[in-house]
């Protein structure tokens, strides 16, 4: 709450002197188009507490909300436009935005597919291929979910955690923080030490003691092909988001590669048009995933921060990740000051980016890796 309320007053104050317009240009991200990200969209995000990953939810209404704010002050581009504007060099002259869907959940088609149209606002959505067209959870809405389950059976205890994941032949690394596990923040740590098959012996362990229907879930459901191919022929850009939504900094190399170029075969196919796009899972890369992600073929590339690839610009354009309680002050009112804040990228003074998008992170992953051939040797 303290935190709400720090954040509102920085908001207010910035609005109030004009000085974010002087921060930002400052900073240089005028001259850079804003990309918002959104994840999940649903009717009444109030239905879904513990039930998902809050910041990946919105619900349609404040969807509408930040887009007319948006929409108030930049012009939409289609990311194609956007791209070619960026890759000639071209200066944004006017604001420009553009709108970006990661994950393909179904509530892009059923919500925000119409919500677009009406408002007349172009998008891309980032598809996990072989997610699409099965009933299956993300992989990290499924370890979550679990976890809001299994942590209280476990007394939120570290120790007990790490037990019941020895059992699958899962070491967990080193963590930092309160003892007690709470299920977001015990998600966020299993991402940062584990590869995505380590994540699937994690959700086997899980299983031992608690159960999560993929079906109970139905708003954590990805679109099938059809509503793909519907979205793509209403005119939105459809990328890849890789084949199973795999971490590339934290997988091989090889790995890495494979997801990029696979995703973008099985999408080329489906849809028989050239994939452009691409969207780093949780907005992770470093040189080696970016030069993967070159090679396979892709023109832009999406990250879910500042940071940028100097070699491959175009490959890792910055986005604002943005989600129901964004720009909700601490009197729960919608606060267009917080919009602000988020649009010029202000966020990242308080929330700075904790990914290693350096060279070492990939090292930490092929290390770790070799260590665990080694262990099966
Ligand atoms: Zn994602
Ligand atoms: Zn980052």
């Amino acid at each position: 709450m303290l935190k709400a309320f720090a954040k509102t007053g920085v908001a207010a104050v910035l609005g109030w002197t004009g000085a974010d317009r002087a921060v930002s240009s400052l900073a240089g991200t005028t001259r850079l188009p804003l990309v918002v990200g959104y994840h999940a969209v649903v009717e009444d995000v109030r239905a879904h507490v513990g039930r998902a990953i809050a910041p990946n939810l919105i619900s349609v209404n404040m969807l509408e909300r930040q887009l007319e704010w948006i929409g108030r002050r930049y012009r939409f581009m289609t990311l194609d436009d956007l791209g070619a504007q960026l890759e000639r060099g071209d200066p944004f002259e006017r604001p420009s935005a553009a709108v970006t869907f990661d994950d393909g959940y179904v509530g892009v088609y059923r919500h925000a597919l119409p919500l677009l149209k009406r408002m007349g606002i172009p998008a891309g959505v980032f598809i996990v291929t072989e997610l699409t067209g099965r009933s299956e959870l993300q992989v990290y809405d499924k370890i979550y979910l679990l976890l809001e389950k299994a942590l209280p059976l476990l007394g939120h205890s570290e120790m007990r955690l790490r037990q019941l994941v020895q059992t699958k032949n899962v070491s967990l690394g080193e963590r930092h923080g309160s003892r007690r596990l709470d299920a977001f923040s015990t998600m966020r740590w299993l991402l940062n030490t584990q590869t995505q098959k380590g994540l699937r012996r994690v959700i086997e362990a899980l299983e031992t003691v608690s159960e999560v229907r993929d079906s109970d879930y139905p708003d954590l459901q990805v679109m099938d092909w059809e509503m793909v191919r519907t979205m793509e022929a209403s005119g939105i850009t459809i990328g890849s988001h890789t084949q199973t939504h795999a971490l590339l900094t934290e997988e091989s190399l090889e790995r890495a590669a494979n997801q990029a170029v696979g995703s973008m075969y099985t999408l080329r196919d489906r849809l028989q048009r050239p994939i452009r796009h691409f969207a780093y899972p949780d907005g992770r890369f470093n040189p080696a995933v970016v030069s993967a992600v070159a090679r396979a073929g892709y023109r832009y590339g999406y990250g879910t921060c500042l940071r940028r690839d100097h070699r491959h610009p175009n490959l890792t354009i910055p986005r604002t990740l943005l989600w129901e309680r964004s720009c909700i002050d601490a009197r729960g009112r919608f606060s267009s000051s917080l919009m602000r804040c988020h649009a010029y990228r202000l966020t990242d003074l308080w929330a700075p980016c904790t990914h290693n998008h350096g060279d070492s992170a990939t090292s930490a992953a092929s290390q770790r890796s070799e260590a665990r051939q080694r262990q099966h040797a």
